[in-house]
């Protein structure tokens, strides 16, 4: 699987939410990365858009909580920044971080399983949809993959996780 671009969605896929009963961290302390990430991210040699050799990378997030009026907008963006610094060991170049901060059935266009997330981050790197793969633990996340023409794998598989954890 030699992808020129993989993405990953955030909550249930990178980190988990440590406060009971509460789907995602609405500030800092509230979420951990699950303990298989580091490792498993590390040996790819991963690539900034306009690089030209490795891996790129990026992250797609529906952050309902923001349009519900849990947390701001900066602070969720905030909080995804955190997450892939922690997960991948250096801090996200600009634009890699895709989040839809709309709710539900908004119409926004963004939301997880439109599919127009995974396209600004193809678009970012250049790469057609056959060289890239989305990391996901959800039925919208598979859907976005669908409708974006690229590969889809669930984060249990990828991160070869116990499902239920
Ligand atoms: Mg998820
Ligand atoms: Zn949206």
């Amino acid at each position: 699987m030699d992808y020129r671009l993989i993405i990953f969605d955030a909550d249930g896929t990178l980190r988990y939410c440590t406060v009971e009963g509460q789907p995602c961290p609405n500030r800092a302390g509230e979420w951990k990365l699950y303990p298989d990430v580091i490792d498993k991210l590390a040996p790819f040699d991963w690539v900034h858009p306009g690089g030209e050799f490795g891996v790129g990378y990026g992250i797609a997030s529906n952050q309902g909580g923001v349009g519900v009026g849990y947390f701001p907008e900066s602070t969720a963006m905030k909080l995804l920044e955190d997450t892939f610094s922690e997960a991948f060991g250096f801090n996200p170049a600009e634009g890699t971080i895709e989040m839809c901060p709309h709710v539900p059935h908004s119409g926004c266009g963004c939301r997880k399983p439109d599919p127009a997330m995974l396209n600004r981050l193809m678009q970012l790197y250049g790469v057609s949809p056959e060289n890239v793969l989305f990391v996901g633990d959800r039925d919208a996340d598979r859907n976005a993959a669908l409708g974006a023409g690229c590969d889809f794998q669930w984060a249990s598989e990828f991160f070869d996780r116990d499902p239920e954890s």
